[in-house]
C-alpha cells in the first residue's frame, strides 16, 4: 500500500510556502537493485528526499520548517506543490550552488550520480553474468560526472550507510583496491553483494551492474 501525506513547507531561500507530498508507506514488490545504491520496485524507488523550489533552491524537508501536524492537502493545485528534485534540477543546482547545507549538497550530488538514463540503467549487466565476462573498457565519464563523484566521495566520508555508493564510485573510477576495502569494511552491505562486488573489482570491472535480489 502506497499513500501520501502532505507537509507544509517553506523554501529556506525565497520563503515561498507550499505543500509537498511525501510517501507515507511503501512496499518492495518487484524490487531491482543496482550497484550504485539505487533501486526500484513496482511501487517505489530509492529517493534522496531532496526537494526543489520554483526558485531553484534545493533542500531537505527538515530544512524547510515542516509542519507535519495534521494532514496538509495541496493548497494550490495549479503550482503542483514543492516537487522532488530530479537529476535535471540537481545538475542546475550544482552549477549555481543552490544548497544551504552540506547535507543538501550531498543529496544533490547523489541525485546526479543516480540520474542515469533509465534505458542505460536497464542495459547494465547482471552482476553474476559480469563476473564471468571479460571486463569491458572503462566507461568514459564526463568531466562533470567525475568531479561530482570525487566531491561526493568526500561528502560521504562523514556519514554512515553509503558503503555501496562509495565502493561503486571507486570502482567506476577504476580505483579497484579502494573499492574492495570499502566493500569489505561496510558490514551493512549484504555478504552476497559484497562478495560479488569485490570479485568484480579484483577483475577490474568498472561498469554499473544489477545486483541479485532474493
Ligand atoms: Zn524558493
Amino acid at each position: 500500500m502506497t499513500s501520501f501525506i502532505y507537509s507544509k513547507l517553506t523554501c529556506p531561500d525565497c520563503g515561498q510556502t507550499d505543500t509537498c507530498p511525501r510517501m507515507a508507506s511503501t512496499n518492495n514488490l518487484g524490487w531491482r537493485q543496482w550497484s550504485d545504491g539505487w533501486g526500484r520496485g513496482d511501487y517505489w524507488q530509492t529517493e534522496t528526499g531532496l526537494l526543489v523550489c520554483r526558485c531553484g533552491a534545493v533542500f531537505t524537508a527538515e530544512e524547510a520548517n515542516p509542519e507535519h501536524d495534521g494532514r496538509h492537502w495541496p493548497s494550490s493545485p495549479q503550482t503542483g506543490g514543492i516537487p522532488e528534485c530530479r537529476s535535471g534540477n540537481a545538475w542546475l543546482a550544482i552549477r549555481f550552488r543552490r544548497w544551504g547545507s552540506e547535507g543538501a549538497e550531498r543529496l544533490v550530488r547523489l541525485q546526479c550520480l543516480w540520474g542515469i538514463e533509465e534505458g542505460e540503467r536497464m542495459l547494465s549487466p547482471l552482476a553474476d553474468a559480469a563476473v564471468s565476462a571479460l571486463p569491458p573498457p572503462p566507461h568514459a565519464l564526463s568531466r562533470e560526472s567525475e568531479e561530482n563523484m570525487e566531491r561526493l566521495l568526500r561528502l560521504l566520508e562523514s556519514v554512515d550507510g553509503y558503503g555501496l555508493v562509495r565502493g561503486d564510485i571507486q570502482r567506476r573510477l577504476c580505483r579497484f583496491d579502494m573499492a574492495i576495502s570499502i566493500y569489505r569494511a561496510d558490514e551493512t552491505i549484504p555478504a552476497q553483494w559484497s562478495d560479488i562486488l569485490c570479485e568484480l573489482a579484483r577483475n577490474e570491472h568498472s561498469e554499473l551492474v544489477e545486483l541479485p535480489v532474493h
